[in-house]
């Protein structure tokens, strides 16, 4: 199969990618920097689709980058660097002469709204209710394909949580303050901490970008991109701690966080949702990495040498 990944030289794409081609398929990633297997954004509008059978959208300026103060110009470039690609690839999808069979695309979790109670599947209602829900409605709606280039085309959305992994995402941020002591729980710890391993996300995608067994629908396929065991932000940074072998007591307060990342972004790190992914199991997706526990394989595999 041919897959062309938007945004597909990231954290997530560079396992999806080793993924792929370990499969044998062959992979064109969509950038804004040219190169050897590559296109560029204005390519794909100038150009239209080139030929393949998958398309995924991994495309997004990073909400936790540190260096970048949470004002209008950083929220601009968080939404239109999602909803821009996004719409860019589905009329590219939409007006190709030969469409591929599936259309993936990862947005969050942030779509539900935070609650130490309420379980969410992918069947929930849900309402925008503030800046990152908002955004997930804009960037779902932007991938939407017209009725009749839907009924060929598989739609997938998958909302994954915080994505770990050695080579990125929030496991690397996390790291150097754990390694220096200094790591503790998020505000008051007690939040859910919807999480999964970059492999799980990349073997999901990869799942969806097969063609449909079942009949088409004009609605996207959500699949929440979660690990099956739900964890406080307490436990899992006690499990952290005790793989680092460093101490975990201080607690960063909430009012901390909402000064530095803004509180709008905060709400990633101290607030959660207690997300399950009954779809994906359904689907048969097998986890690889189910619990933080599994053996300690998830962390230390990411951790390596302390
Ligand atoms: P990355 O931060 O690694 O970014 C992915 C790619 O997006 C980059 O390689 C870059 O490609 C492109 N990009 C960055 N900024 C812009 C911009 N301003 N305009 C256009 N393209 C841009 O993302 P991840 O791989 O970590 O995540 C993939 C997707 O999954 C993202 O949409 C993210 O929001 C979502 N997600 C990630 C989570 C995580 O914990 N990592 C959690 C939940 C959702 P290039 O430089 O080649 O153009």
């Amino acid at each position: 199969m041919r897959v062309l990944i938007g945004g597909g030289s990231g954290f997530v794409g560079r396992e999806l990618i080793q993924m792929l081609r370990g499969k044998g398929h062959e992979v064109t990633i969509i950038s804004r920097q040219p190169g050897p297997g590559r296109i560029t954004w204005a390519a794909l509008e100038s150009g239209g689709l080139p030929h393949c059978e998958g398309v995924v959208n991994l495309a997004g300026e990073n909400i936790m980058n540190p260096m970048r103060w949470w004002n209008n110009h950083y929220k601009k470039d968080l939404v239109s660097s999602r909803v821009d690609t996004t719409r860019a690839l589905a009329h590219a999808i939409a007006a190709s002469t030969t469409p591929p069979h599936s259309w993936v695309l990862i947005t969050g979790v942030a779509c539900y709204k935070p609650c130490l109670q309420t379980q969410y599947t992918e069947d929930s209602e849900w309402v925008p209710f503030d800046f990152l829900s908002q955004l997930v409605k804009e960037w779902e709606e932007a991938a939407r394909l017209p009725e009749n280039a839907a009924k060929n085309i598989r739609q997938v959305v998958i909302r994954p949580g915080a994505v770990l992994g050695r080579d990125g995402g929030a496991m690397k941020q996390m790291l150097t303050p754990f390694r220096l002591g200094l790591g503790g729980p998020l505000g008051s710890g007690r939040q859910p901490f919807p999480w999964i391993h970059v492999s799980d996300l990349a073997g999901i995608i990869a799942q969806s970008l097969e063609p449909s067994r079942s009949p088409l629908s004009p609605h996207p396929e959500v699949f929440n991109g979660v690990a099956p065991s739900l964890k406080t932000n307490f436990e899992f940074t006690k499990e952290l701690g005790h793989l680092l072998k460093r101490p975990t007591m201080f607690p960063v307060p909430g009012f901390f966080l909402d000064t530095m990342l803004g509180s709008e972004r905060a709400v990633i790190l101290t607030q959660g949702q207690r997300v399950i992914p009954k779809r994906t199991l359904e689907s048969g997706y097998k986890f690889q990495y189910q619990d933080l526990r599994m053996g300690e394989k998830v962390l230390k595999a990411d951790v390596g040498s302390t």
